[in-house]
């Protein structure tokens, strides 16, 4: 029996390592009706869809063969949990949620950028991350009807672990080295697309649109190409690490 696992174990190791990360999902948050975060000078979706063209475009400059699907190239509204179904649909092996944050009314000083990994173990704190994420969203067409959905999504998520963390760690350490945002660190966190996306996902919360300086970067294009440099750096670290396991 033993030896019948550790076969099983073998060649399904064996499969997985002759993955390519051949198939990525960019979702650029919110669009159209749902801003994200704000301020009088800016929306948080405008500062998003930028940054994940530009990752996009550098990845497909550097990796032909790579198939990238965004989740809105333009200012388009779709559902947080349909955008996870779709990366699912489209058998995306990575997933990667672009963002801006805003401090809260009563915090004081918050500036940096944030890197969430699927954290199931602390759901109280998912729950209020994700609705204040989906303030607009969050009791639409839901349903339990979807929860066995997100639970195996969940676990699948856990099967990738070694990997979400270690993207997160490179684009942690690129983001560091390539532009003057603070590091928040990584955290965990229970947003929809991590949820709902099968497969290793980040959200990357770029800087927070209540900062002074980090709003500086968020919406200059040097700045957002800046970001998407470090996370295009981060990403080609993982590439390295995931094609040759
Ligand atoms: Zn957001």
């Amino acid at each position: 029996m033993k030896y019948l696992i550790f076969v099983a174990i073998f060649i399904c190791s064996s499969i997985y390592s002759k993955d390519v990360l051949d198939v990525i999902y960019i979702d650029a948050g919110h669009g159209g009706r749902d801003p994200g975060t704000m301020n009088i000078m800016v929306k948080e979706k405008d500062i998003n869809l930028p940054i994940a063209l530009k990752l996009g475009s550098m990845i497909q400059n550097a990796f032909p063969n790579t198939k990238i699907y965004y989740s809105r190239t333009k200012d388009d509204f779709t559902d947080p949990k349909e955008r996870a179904a779709q990366a699912n649909q489209l058998k995306a092996k990575l997933y990667i949620a672009i963002h801006a944050n805003h401090k809260k009314e009563y915090e004081t000083v918050k500036n940096g950028f944030e890197i969430y990994i699927l954290n199931k173990d602390r759901l109280n704190e998912a729950v209020e991350i994700t609705l204040r994420e989906n303030t607009n969203l969050v009791f639409q067409q839901y349903g339990n009807d979807e929860t066995d959905k997100y639970i195996f999504s969940s676990l699948a998520q856990y099967g990738y672990l070694k990997y979400t963390e270690y993207l997160a760690s490179s684009v942690q350490i690129n983001m560091i080295d390539m532009n003057t945002l603070f590091s928040r660190g990584v955290m965990q966190a229970g947003y929809w697309v991590l949820l709902g996306a099968s497969m290793p996902s980040i959200l990357v919360e770029c800087g927070y649109i209540s900062d002074e300086n980090d709003v500086k970067i968020l919406t200059s294009d040097q700045g957002q190409t800046s970001i998407a440099n470090a996370l295009f750096e981060g990403y080609k670290s993982y590439k390295i690490l995931y094609e040759m396991q």
